[in-house]
């Protein structure tokens, strides 16, 4: 057996250097809208509404920004915790580079989140001359949560082992429905103090889709998406970024852009072309010819999505499609925004939210609600902004543990954790006798295991750096009963 396993091991390693996608970008967001007006015609017009509302919202938040009387605008700035919720198979999870994989994806794109929202993007090196004024910060920043809701420590990700039978969701519909019905997909933490990311694999008719949002303004009402499903669904290849040695990354979406594009729908900014065309929500291309856009002025008209990493093919970096000409005769001066984090392009051809992307996004999140003028009647307007309001969650609490019904547990420690070897297990030895101690790993497995030969001591020190980094469970199994810590080891 174990024969059999190294083999399918190797082979895997040597089939699979490098993940290739087939295929294009494709974001979900349209595909949900379309299912809510599809079930009640009304959201077509609470769509519309919020779109048209945008650019005042944007105008609004710069002229406050820029005011005398409101400074405190200027540097209005917050974070928002972030809690990755990853549902895949043993495979899956050996394709993400298992644990330690794991821990790269996610520390590297909260990092790409915090550098695309803040106009700190290494790449922002490649913007073509005529776009520089249009490269906005945002002043939203993104950390891992390190408490969780029910007051324990937490990584900022919580990792999920489907079994055969779950190998896949066939549509975001039935990843909402089992996440919903069943916890399979795990539930959400509070909407309103974390920023939700289900990390999955989409298969059947979503197969093509590399992320999805439900934002508040599609939640709600008698047809809306469930509220506790607020949040963005995505990938799992496309998390963030590792290194070769240790996962495989999903070329080209490889470098955590899909994110960075559905946290600015879950901010409620839409594609630059505005999501019209056949079947979608709008008729028309271009804004002249009747099409719609995002809503916002400062995003040049578009007539559709741009797929692959077109703008450097072209002599002054300006790319155009089917909105070049101005109604007649006039040329957009820069092209469409194919390197706006909100087109389809390439992770490696996107650059910038503009300034009115990033002030319709700070009006969600940094500023108080205005009250319930938004077209769900949630507002849009501060609709975000208790995000930015729990820092204390980005904090690791002062004990790390997870429930169990020891009497003793309470007296029970390990330290340091998270840890990068070695780890210290204290305890009141009166209560009871340490036996033996098992590390068990995500999937269940044991992946150490120690005898403590009776003797009656309070403390025990246990060597995990031979282990690969991520997370554990120890097992400290005492004669009155086991008490589980989790371990971070990093
Ligand atoms: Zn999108």
């Amino acid at each position: 057996m174990k024969k059999a396993i190294f083999i399918l091991s190797y082979l895997l390693v040597c089939c699979l250097p490098v993940l290739q996608a087939q295929q294009q970008r494709q974001c979900g967001n349209e595909m949900i809208r379309k299912a809510l007006i599809a079930k009640d015609p009304s959201w077509a017009q609470r769509f519309e509404e919020n779109r048209e509302a945008l650019q005042g919202i944007a105008e609004d938040y710069i002229k406050n920004k820029h005011q005398a009387g409101a400074a405190e605008r200027t540097t209005l700035t917050g974070t928002v915790p972030v809690i990755f919720h990853i549902v895949v198979t043993p495979w899956q999870y050996y394709n993400m580079g298992g644990g330690a994989g794991v821990i790269q994806r996610c520390d590297s794109q909260i990092a790409i989140l915090n550098r695309d929202f803040n106009a700190e993007n290494s790449d922002s090196t490649l913007i073509p001359s005529g776009w520089k004024a249009l490269y906005g910060s945002s002043g939203i920043h993104f950390g891992l949560a390190h408490t969780a809701p029910t007051g324990y420590g937490t990584p900022g990700y919580e990792v999920t082992i489907l079994s055969g039978a779950d190998t896949a969701f066939s549509d975001i519909a039935s990843y909402f429905a089992s996440a919903k019905t069943t916890g399979i997909g795990t539930p959400s933490w509070d909407v309103d103090k974390y920023l939700n990311i289900w990390c999955v694999e989409f298969d059947g008719a979503a197969s093509s889709i590399l992320g999805a949002t439900v934002s508040k303004s599609t939640t709600g009402g008698s047809t809306g998406t469930s509220p506790s499903l607020e949040g963005v669904v995505m990938l799992y290849k496309v998390l963030g970024n590792v290194g070769p040695s240790t996962g495989y990354n999903y070329i080209p979406y490889d470098l955590g852009r899909t994110l960075t594009h559905e946290v600015g729908h879950f901010f409620e900014i839409w594609h630059p072309w505005g999501d019209d065309g056949p079947g979608s929500l709008h008729s028309g291309y271009c804004p002249w010819d009747g099409g719609a856009d995002d809503g916002l002025g400062d995003t040049p008209p578009q007539s559709g999505a741009t797929y692959g990493n077109p703008v450097y093919t072209i002599t002054g970096g300006t790319f155009n499609d089917g909105c070049k000409m101005n109604g007649t005769t006039d040329t957009q001066p820069y092209g469409v925004g194919c390197l706006d984090f909100m087109d389809y392009t390439d992770d490696g051809g996107m650059h910038l939210f503009t300034p009115q992307q990033c002030a319709a996004m700070a009006s969600m999140v940094l500023v108080p609600p205005t009250g319930g003028t938004g077209a769900t009647g949630k507002g849009l307007v501060g609709e975000n902004y208790d995000l930015s309001q729990h820092p204390e969650l980005l904090n690791w609490p002062a004990t790390t543990g997870i429930v169990d019904a020891v009497p003793l547990s309470s007296t029970v420690s390990l330290s340091p954790n998270p840890t990068t070897g070695t780890v210290t297990i204290t305890f009141d030895a009166s209560l009871s006798t340490l036996n033996n101690v098992g590390v068990v790993n995500l999937l269940g497995q044991q992946v150490l295991y120690r005898e403590i030969d009776g003797k009656q001591k309070d403390i025990y020190s246990i060597d995990l750096s031979t282990l690969d980094k991520g997370i554990y469970f120890v097992r400290c199994n005492f004669a009155s009963g086991t008490v589980i810590r989790k371990i971070i080891l990093q």
